[in-house]
């Protein structure tokens, strides 16, 4: 049994949103995944993180390229630097990047599918539906106070 999860999250890693601005995003996002009877009900959840947690696609990571020189980052410095930083609360997400030697944050590495970093996400668990559009993406940033971007997991 596996679950696909979509998360909202803000594009600063570090930002979260008052309890309000969270609970009206909620209520936004759950009119946008109306629940079709003949599949499992949509769960909306409100989670803050003491520190900054990685929001990770699961399966769906095919490959990570680097912004700068816009080659491929070998996934397996990655996930061994994951493993270094975690105890630290990912608190420092600069790296010198294998490819080039540039450096970069985490944070702004190319994943596909999208991966990301935050203290807040919004996720919705068996969401039904597609990538939420632009629009939608847009409207969840006004109730919540800051730009949001989306990561979509299989688990
Ligand atoms: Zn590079």
């Amino acid at each position: 049994m596996s679950d696909d999860v979509l998360s909202v999250i803000p594009t600063d890693p570090w930002w979260q949103p008052e309890a309000s601005q969270a609970e009206r995003a909620r209520g936004l996002v759950t009119t946008l995944v109306p629940w079709n009877p003949d599949s499992i009900e949509p769960e909306v959840s409100l989670t803050w993180h003491e520190s900054v947690a990685l929001v990770d696609c699961g399966a769906n990571l095919e490959r990570i390229t680097c912004p700068r020189c816009e080659n491929e980052v070998d996934t397996d410095w990655w996930r061994a630097l994951l493993d270094d930083r975690y105890e630290d609360g990912f608190n420092d997400l600069s790296a010198v990047l294998p490819c080039c030697g540039r450096q970069s944050s985490l944070a702004d590495l190319h994943y596909d599918w999208p991966c990301g970093f935050a203290r807040f996400e919004i996720e919705i668990w068996n969401p039904g539906r597609s990538w939420l559009t632009e629009g939608e993406l847009a409207a969840i940033a006004a109730e919540i106070g800051h730009p949001v971007r989306q990561v979509m997991a299989h688990i």
